[in-house]
């Protein structure tokens, strides 16, 4: 019997899941109430931090964390050139702009060095945040990154989308050890799912407090942060412009019950990662992920780096012949400076290790329902498309 279609990622739901959703269904509360604050408390639990705010989606998250560290017109934000463009859009939802950091060509990844260039290109503005994000679930050295974004004055925010159940220098990504904040997606191709969904974790308890007024409209109700005292029962302030963020029940119901399975999602996706190495160590044309040092990943894509030209191929010759054989890969990214939008505004300013990378990366299928013997599967396939 042919296998189904592998695609690049995808979520894994069971009863357990249907049942969390299914209880929410039949209460009373369906929009942001006690399966919200249930599933904060447990994501503060799981990744050691003081605060963690639920909202809509991973770039809201993104949104109410510049915001909330006041990241406004006339600022400047340094992300990292290979990234999903909301990382970036993020800061210019602020009225800030962004300069562009080179990333490792073998790791995809900002690195104390390309952040220190990207801060020399920094002139006539203020750097008000960097963003480093944890490209396929991998970190860098955070606190080298805190230390450089520190010296310049600027904050640090992880986007850490990909990286949920990593540990770097022993301690959870989310922990916020070496950073102002962290912000997660729960969408589905993510290590857990809520359908749409985001959180950001802090340990600054003035900044958890004022995301949760951002997410909700700016829209105080704790009668201990009145600005007008009133203490009339129908009473709230909309202290500052804010938007709605929200997480529903529903959704977080969902996201709970996946992060109960953390552990065992983890415990998968490093299993079938180490198969994709074994079966790639040595390999004439296709590289492994290049490992960070002193990081644990829980990985959420497995790029891997392909010789095109030394295979006298290409890149979408190889996709459609994947494809044809009933296996998925994507692109992990197209550098955001690159993109129709960000190139009107700023010119091209794809720099040279993001193109590198951008050149050779493909990611093969990683997701938690992987049966084990599919990275042969895949790389058995690799081979035949590459001519091997
Ligand atoms: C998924 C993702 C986001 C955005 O998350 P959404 O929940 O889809 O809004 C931001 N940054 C990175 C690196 C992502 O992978």
């Amino acid at each position: 019997m042919p296998r189904a279609f592998l695609p690049y990622g995808r979520q894994s739901i069971d009863d357990s899941d249907i049942e969390a959703v299914a209880q929410v269904l039949r209460s009373d509360w369906l929009t942001t109430g006690p399966a919200v604050d249930a599933f904060e408390a447990d994501f503060a639990a799981c990744t050691g931090a003081a605060h963690a705010i639920a909202c809509s989606n991973g770039t809201t998250a993104l949104h109410l964390a510049l915001a909330g560290l006041d990241v406004g017109p006339g600022d400047v934000c340094i992300v990292p050139a290979i990234t999903f463009m909301a990382t970036a859009n993020a800061a210019l939802y602020c009225g800030a702009d962004v300069v562009f950091a080179d990333v490792d060509a073998t790791t995809g990844l900002m690195t104390p060095d390309t952040l220190r260039q990207a801060i020399a290109r920094v002139s006539g503005a203020r750097l008000r945040a960097v963003l480093p994000v944890h490209l396929a679930g991998q970190c860098e050295d955070m606190a080298a990154m805190r230390e450089i974004a520190s010296a310049a004055g600027a904050k640090l925010v992880e986007d850490a989308c990909h990286a949920l159940g990593t540990r770097q220098a022993g301690r959870p990504v989310g922990a916020c050890d070496h950073s102002d904040a962290a912000c997660f997606s729960f969408h589905p191709v993510k290590t857990i799912a809520a359908g749409e969904g985001g959180m950001v974790t802090t340990g600054d308890a003035a900044l958890a407090a004022r995301l949760r007024r951002l997410r909700s409209h700016g829209i105080e109700r704790d009668p201990a942060r009145m600005e007008q005292g009133q203490d009339d029962p129908w009473w709230h302030e909309m202290q500052e412009l804010g938007w709605n963020y929200r997480l529903c029940d529903v959704q977080a119901a969902l996201a709970r019950s996946q992060l109960r399975r953390l552990d065992r999602f983890a415990a998968k996706r490093k299993a079938l990662a180490a198969a994709y190495d074994a079966l790639l160590a040595g390999h004439p044309l296709v590289k492994a992920l290049v490992r960070t040092p002193d990081c644990d990943p829980c990985l959420h894509l497995y790029p891997v780096r392909i010789d095109f030209a030394a295979a006298d191929t290409d890149r979408a010759t190889i996709m459609r012949a994947l494809q044809a054989r009933g296996i998925g890969s994507q692109v992990h990214y197209i550098p955001v400076p690159s993109q129709p939008w960000y190139r009107r505004r700023y010119g091209d300013q794809t720099p040279p290790g993001a193109a590198g990378y951008y050149q050779q990366t493909l990611s093969l299928p990683l997701f938690t329902d992987m049966a084990a013997d599919d990275p042969a599967r895949v790389v058995a396939a690799l081979d035949a498309v590459l001519g091997g």
